[in-house]
């Protein structure tokens, strides 16, 4: 995919939603934190129905190491793993209190430092949270990148490496977020949607169904629902 392909990608891509944004819901960086840490290996649906109940309850790293280990595993419980990811949200607060103020680092190495945070997690909380442009290359920003040829590499790491040289600058803020409601919702892992792709034509994926003309993919893009665009996440408050 040449240089004026990959803009083409984005700017349709922008087209169908201008403001994208995480599907997590959440009113502080601490809140993306928690939640970020609590939807590894689950739905953002299934994190929002628990946060919904926590974050009332528990919004500060102080109300949440209150909560304890035990009080915090009530509320999460119906998300996987959520065990471990209430030992190392409660950690997460001691060190959050202990080294940062109660907040939440703007900065790579001391997010890093947090148990249940890798850098996935680093790299959405610095950019949804800080405004960074950083790439967090999830299952769906890896397969979407892969398929279509925007970025491919056989690793996570190479994938996010290559998106930060290939996506033009004006779109590199924004780029994580098209590609995983991309691949959620038309490049599915199993059936993608090629027919009502609206970046068919530009895409190298060799088994992809038969793209649509160029006047086709407009008429797509205008059809209701074609787009495929889902409900973006709400902020609460
Ligand atoms: S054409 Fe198919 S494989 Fe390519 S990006 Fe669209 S849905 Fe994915």
């Amino acid at each position: 995919m040449n240089a004026a392909q990959r803009r083409a990608l984005f700017e349709r891509l922008r087209a169908l939603n201008p403001h994208p944004r995480t599907e997590l819901e959440y009113s502080t960086p601490f809140e993306l934190l928690v939640a970020v840490i609590l939807s590894a290996q689950a739905t953002d649906k299934s994190v929002n129905l628990a946060t919904r109940r926590l974050f009332p309850l528990a919004s500060t790293p102080r109300a949440m190491l209150d909560l304890g280990v035990e009080g915090l595993a009530q509320h999460v419980r119906s998300i996987g793993l959520y065990q471990g990811k209430a030992r190392n949200i409660v950690a997460a607060c001691r060190i959050l209190l202990e080294q940062h103020g109660g907040e939440v680092p703007a900065d790579r190495d001391s997010l890093e430092a947090l148990p249940g945070v890798g850098r996935k997690t680093a790299n959405v909380i610095l950019n949804t949270a800080f405004g960074q442009p950083t790439m967090a290359v999830d299952t769906h920003v890896f397969r979407v990148a892969n398929r279509t040829g925007l970025a491919p590499g056989k690793t996570v790491r190479a994938v996010e490496e290559r998106l930060l040289e290939r996506v033009p600058g004006e779109f590199l803020h924004d780029a994580h977020h098209w590609l995983i409601l991309h691949g959620r919702y038309v490049c599915r892992a199993r059936a993608p949607d090629c027919p009502n792709c609206a970046i068919a034509d530009l895409c190298e994926y060799r088994h992809k169904a038969s793209a649509p003309e160029a006047g086709d993919v407009r008429a797509a893009q205008r059809a209701p629902g074609a787009s495929r665009r889902p409900a973006v996440g709400r902020r609460r408050g």
